[in-house]
């Protein structure tokens, strides 16, 4: 994907957020400050909000076509964005390498969730 766009290429797309999806949390709707375009590639378009009123940051993309744009909602913070944007797709090893990880590890399972993730 491309990095950096800016709000005012496609101010139509921002506008549309803007109309369609409020904050997740507190169903505040966004303003056009409160809505970045990161990246695009063909008809996908990722976007970054924050909500001036409970601070919740996400990711957003947004489909669009010749006839319509849907937007869907992630789960992804900017920051997790920054990280796994350029991380090569999961393949076979890493499958392999959680599940022996999970059939040696012997404690509460619950606890692997709470868990950050490791940085490397
Ligand atoms: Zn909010």
């Amino acid at each position: 994907m491309n990095s950096s766009k800016s709000n005012s290429e496609n101010p139509a797309l921002v506008r549309l957020i803007i109309a369609n999806v409020p904050c997740a949390i507190c169903q505040r709707r966004y303003s056009s400050r409160d809505v970045r375009v990161l990246d695009r590639r063909d008809h996908l378009w990722a976007l970054a909000v924050k909500c001036r009123i409970c601070g919740t940051e996400a990711i957003l993309f947004a489909v669009m076509n010749d006839k319509t744009t849907r937007p869907i909602r992630t789960d992804l913070t900017p920051n997790e964005w920054a990280r796994f944007r350029h991380a090569p797709p999961i393949n076979e090893d890493d499958v392999i390498l959680l599940h022996d990880h999970l059939q040696a590890y012997t404690g509460d399972f619950s606890e692997i969730m709470d868990e950050p993730l490791p940085d490397d």
